[in-house]
């Protein structure tokens, strides 16, 4: 792989190992308070499985989601990002978001402050305020893409456009704020064509990251009930290989690989099952895809 990994980028550019604490701002999404949508995209259940409680405050989720990742760290030279990770970290009035970006900006154990969020919930207050704790402490932003493709991005029921993405990035880059882009692989009806298109796409836009995610069919998803009626079939794993190899084929050299697969909720995962065993992934795709890191 001529890129590096969100590893090599990290212990680069900051001299340190960085761990994601995922946060809970207890936000909703406008795909699921019926500003565009009451069921969610197709295989949504909110990803945020992993983070903590929003009843409590961001500094207290901080020191929570710390206690958890203690066992695994090493005993020094490391920091941390604070990932406000489920549902729409940028869907609430800018004072609010004020509040809880900043609190988290001014944690001293923390580096860097990754918000996740949607391509057409970044209006130009919220843009102001993301440049602003840039100054204090970097900002990534994460969007969630998935594909460019309209019909995909229709049966998924993205409820965004492609112009709204091109919008975000642009936004995004004028004030220089590091972006990441989610991209999904697998979505029924795509052919490894349609997902290297995306992946160039994403590549030519102007953001700095990306997130490879293999499509994983949860239970209680929408996208479980057409994957049970046998509407589509999942991706292999040498299927999967073989497109992430024409991905990286058509990436800039600059771009920083956040992810390779991704993470299910085992306990929810339909399919596919071989996802389940990350250890062996990692370590096949490694081999296959040269990767160092
Ligand atoms: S925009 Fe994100 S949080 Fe909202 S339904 Fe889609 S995937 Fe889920």
């Amino acid at each position: 792989m001529r890129q590096r990994t969100l590893n090599e980028y990290i212990t680069q550019k900051y001299g340190k190992k960085l761990y994601k604490l995922a946060l809970n701002a207890g936000f909703t999404c406008p795909n699921r308070d019926g500003t565009k949508g009451r069921r969610g995209c197709i295989f949504c259940l909110g990803s945020g499985e992993f983070a903590e409680d929003p009843g409590i405050s961001i500094t207290e989720q901080i020191e929570l989601a710390k206690r958890r990742v203690a066992d695994k760290l090493p005993q020094k030279g490391y920091g941390y990002i604070a990932y406000f990770q489920p549902f729409t970290n940028t869907y609430a009035p800018v004072d609010e978001l004020r509040k809880i970006y900043m609190e988290a900006a001014d944690h001293p154990d923390i580096d860097i402050i990754s918000i996740a969020t949607r391509c057409d919930c970044l209006p130009d207050d919220v843009l102001d305020l993301i440049s602003q704790v840039n100054e204090i402490k970097p900002v990534w932003v994460e969007l969630g893409l998935q594909t460019i493709h309209e019909k995909s991005s229709e049966y998924i029921r993205s409820g965004f456009s492609l112009a709204d993405y091109d919008e975000a990035v642009k936004n995004l880059q004028e004030r220089h704020i590091e972006t990441i882009v989610h991209v999904i692989l697998g979505l029924p009806g795509e052919t490894a064509e349609d997902m290297t298109e995306t992946v160039k796409y994403v590549g030519q836009s102007g953001v700095q990251g990306i997130k490879l995610q293999l499509l994983h069919v949860l239970r209680g998803t929408d996208l479980a009930e057409d994957y049970l009626a046998g509407r589509f079939s999942c991706l292999t794993l040498e299927e999967y290989t073989g497109i992430l190899k024409r991905c990286l084929d058509v990436l800039p050299d600059d771009m920083v690989i956040h992810r390779l697969t991704g993470d299910g909720d085992k306990k929810l995962l339909i399919a596919p099952k071989w996802s389940a065993d990350k250890k062996m992934v990692l370590n096949s795709l490694r081999r296959r895809l040269n990767i160092r890191n």
